[in-house]
Formats: structure tokens, sequence, C-alpha cells
């Protein structure tokens, strides 16, 4: 992957969970981050962690090269855009969306970007706070020929894989796609181990028994929802840490407007998401890793 730094500054915001980890490895690698987030705290911190502290999202955005935001949704990431981004940015710059939004949103920001001559990119990320942090985050990247060309050595300092899903919006759905895809697969994991242990199967003989056989997922093999079960997963840590269940219930909520909008059948996806709102109204459980879903069909 090319690791060459991008021409001019890069500006970032939205500091927070993934955002810390993403800007300051930019500034690892010899970027010059620009940093703002509404939380002064979360600027100090980008400072100690190698970025330039900015006042503004305006300011971040003068005159920089690429300009990035890692922000929770999509009404956020159009504010930044067009009140802060748009006015200021010079022509060619390139405009980074790494936020899981909705797809309309993502569209409507990219042609916007691109007849002010801008150049832009969406590349939400797979991978949590920790794979932020370490630089090991997958980017699916939707952009031009051009666009993806250009943001390939910055996001390859973030990530281990860069992956172009197509043009403009084709990122962030690959990601709600994705994550649908997910949650049904989690669900249906859970079913199935606690089916097999109904019918008086040793979950681990059925573990070993699906794992080379047509039942096997990532949900299985990767990350088992049973403590004790496959390799160390958050259901051996009390489902602490992970990916959020509040996160889970989100991108769920995104990815079905976006199957609405195309009139795409969903059924499983709309069961899925069914189950993780009902989990999820309890704030504790929110917290949760998403295969805690397993508690609400034990
Ligand atoms: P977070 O809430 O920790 O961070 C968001 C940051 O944005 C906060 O620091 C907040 O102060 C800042 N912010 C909000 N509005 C702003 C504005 N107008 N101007 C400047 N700063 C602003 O969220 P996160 O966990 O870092 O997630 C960010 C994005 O990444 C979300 O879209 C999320 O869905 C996605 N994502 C998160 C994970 C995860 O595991 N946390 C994994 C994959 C994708």
């Amino acid at each position: 992957m090319d690791r060459r730094a991008p021409e001019g500054p890069v500006a970032f915001v939205g500091l927070g969970n993934m955002g810390s980890g993403m800007a300051a490895n930019l500034a690892a690698h010899g970027v010059v981050v620009r940093a703002f987030d509404l939380d002064p705290g979360a600027v100090r911190r980008a400072a100690e962690a190698g970025c330039t502290p900015v006042a503004s999202a305006a300011e971040a955005a003068a005159g920089a090269a690429a300009f990035i935001t890692m922000l929770p949704a999509g009404e956020a990431v159009a504010a930044v855009w067009r009140e802060a981004a748009f006015p200021v940015l010079r022509p060619g710059a390139l405009v980074v969306d790494c936020s899981t939004i909705d797809l309309a949103t993502t569209r409507a920001l990219a042609g916007e970007a691109e007849a002010r001559g801008l150049v832009p990119v969406d590349a939400p990320v797979s991978g949590g706070i920790a794979a932020a942090a370490a630089g090991t985050l997958t980017f699916m990247v939707g952009a031009t020929d051009e666009g993806f060309e250009r943001v390939q050595p910055l996001l390859g300092h973030m990530g281990r894989a860069v992956l172009r899903a197509g043009g403009h919006g084709a990122g962030q759905a690959a990601k709600l796609a994705n994550n649908l895809l997910l949650a049904a697969t989690m669900v249906a994991t859970c079913e199935a181990l606690l089916l097999a242990r109904k019918l008086g199967l040793d979950p681990r003989a059925f573990y070993e028994i699906a794992a080379r056989s047509s039942g096997q997922s990532w949900s299985l093999t990767s990350y088992c929802p049973l403590p004790g079960v496959g390799p160390e997963s958050p259901a051996d840590r009390g489902y602490q840490g992970g990916f959020a269940t509040r996160l889970m219930v989100k991108d769920l909520r995104l990815a079905l407007a976006a199957a609405r909008d195309a009139g795409a059948l969903t059924p499983m996806g709309e069961r899925a998401a069914a189950l993780y709102e009902a989990f999820a109204a309890e704030p504790e459980r929110a917290r949760l890793d998403f295969s805690a879903i397993i508690q609400a069909l034990a």
C-alpha cells in the first residue's frame, strides 16, 4: 500500500471513540492533522497525540488538502460539510466521510461537493475502537477512480484494508448491507446454539460440527455468542467491549431505511432489527456487545 503523505494539511473533525485513534495514526505517519471536535477535551487529547488543535471545523478546512469527518450521524456530517468545509476548501481537495450515516445524505453531499470541484469519498469502516487505535480498520470506499486513487494512501495510514465498493455512496451501501447480514447471522447463530443445547447436545460439540459444515459463519467461528465456546470473544468477557448493541441498532435502522428507499425486501433484517430494538430498550443492555442478543433468546 502507498504510504506517501498527502500534499498539505489534513483536517479531521470528530475525535470521539473512533476518530481520536484515527487522527493519532495519521499524525504518527507524519501527516499534519488539524484536529477539531465540539468537545475541547477531545481536541486537547488529539494535540497530545501529535495533531494540531484548531478552534473550528472551518479553521481546520481552510487550505487543507483533505477534510475528514468521523461523526455520529448524517445531520452532523451534512452541517459540517456544508457550513464549514464547502465555503473554504480549495478546488480539488478530498472530502472524506468515514462515519456510518444514511445513504441519502451521503449521496446528496457527494453531488454538492462535486458541483464545487471537490473530490468526495464515502469511506465507512469495519472494526471497532481497538482497530481504530491500532490502525487496522477496514475501509469500504465509494468514490470515482480519481478519488479512490488519491484517498488510498491517506486511509492506508489508518487501516489495513482499503476496499473499493464502487462510485459515490457505494461504501456506505456496503457497510449497511454488511451489518444487516451480520445482525441476521448473529441472531441465527444464537438460535442454533441454544437449539442444539435444548436438543441435548454439548454446545462445544455442535460448534465443532457447524464450524466445519454449511452453518459456518463469522458470527459462529470468530465471535461465538456463547461463553467458553470457540475462540475468545466478548461472550467470554461478560459481553463487555466489542461492538455495542446501540450501534448495531443504529446501523440496522439505516440499513432498513436504505432498503425501503430502494424497494428491497429484507424480512430477516427487519426481524433482527426488531429483536435488537427490544433488547436495547434497556440502557444497560444497549451498552453490551451485540452478541449479547443471545440473552433475549435463552
Ligand atoms: P463518538 O460519539 O465517540 O464520537 C463522535 C464525536 O463527534 C464526539 O467526540 C463529538 O463531540 C463529535 N461531534 C459531534 N458533532 C460534531 C460537530 N458538529 N462538530 C465537531 N465534532 C462533533 O462516536 P464514535 O464511536 O467515534 O463513532 C463515530 C462514527 O463511526 C459513527 O458514525 C459510528 O456509527 C461509526 N462507527 C463506530 C464504531 C464503533 O465501534 N464505535 C465502529 C464502526 C463505525
